[in-house]
């Protein structure tokens, strides 16, 4: 059970600021792209907040990867267009990619968060290769496939038992604390 608890949540990917990082001791984050980053279906560039966003963290030196369970061209189009190294078909929650991002890093898994949108793939992963796990809400919950949505319904009973972003800050998300 242990394995499908984050680490952290928060409501949007954005909040994981350089400054977020630091004050968590981490030097490095693997994201997920389809609901974490950018919505389903939309194609690159990014804007606004998220285009500066991916700037802050260039200029702070973290590496960022994706690492998707999408397919690989869309995954590829993302990252090339934020200046990011990413790849698709990523198996998660087999841990496999997420161990090869983080180590082409060249950082230790805890030194690393791992965010995204779903306990069964994304924090499931993260925890399973000793990562620094982070829920991101979906940035559409209603969207996604019908095998998501039984997911979404086991998901749902599991974060009723963990104190959830609902009333704001990165801070009291913490579900450790
Ligand atoms: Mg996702």
């Amino acid at each position: 059970m242990r394995l499908l608890w984050p680490k952290a949540r928060v409501r949007r990917v954005t909040e994981l600021t350089p400054e977020w990082l630091a004050a968590r001791g981490l030097s490095g984050l693997v994201v997920d792209l389809d609901n974490t980053l950018v919505p389903y279906g939309v194609a690159p560039p990014a804007k606004g907040e998220l285009a500066e966003w991916n700037r802050s963290l260039a200029e702070a030196g973290i590496p960022v990867f994706i690492v998707s369970n999408a397919k690989p061209g869309r995954t590829r189009a993302w990252a090339r267009s934020l200046g990011l190294e990413g790849w698709g078909l990523a198996g998660k929650p087999f841990p496999w990619s997420l161990r090869r991002a983080v180590r082409r890093m060249g950082l230790a898994p805890r030194e690393v968060a791992v965010a995204g949108d779903q306990i069964f793939t994304d924090v499931l992963g993260a925890n399973l290769i000793g990562a620094y796990s982070v829920l991101v809400e979906p940035i559409e919950p209603k969207k996604g496939l019908v095998h998501t949505r039984w997911v979404r319904a086991l998901e749902r009973r599991i974060l009723e038992r963990i104190p959830g972003p609902q009333n704001g800050g990165a801070q009291r998300s913490e579900s450790g604390e």
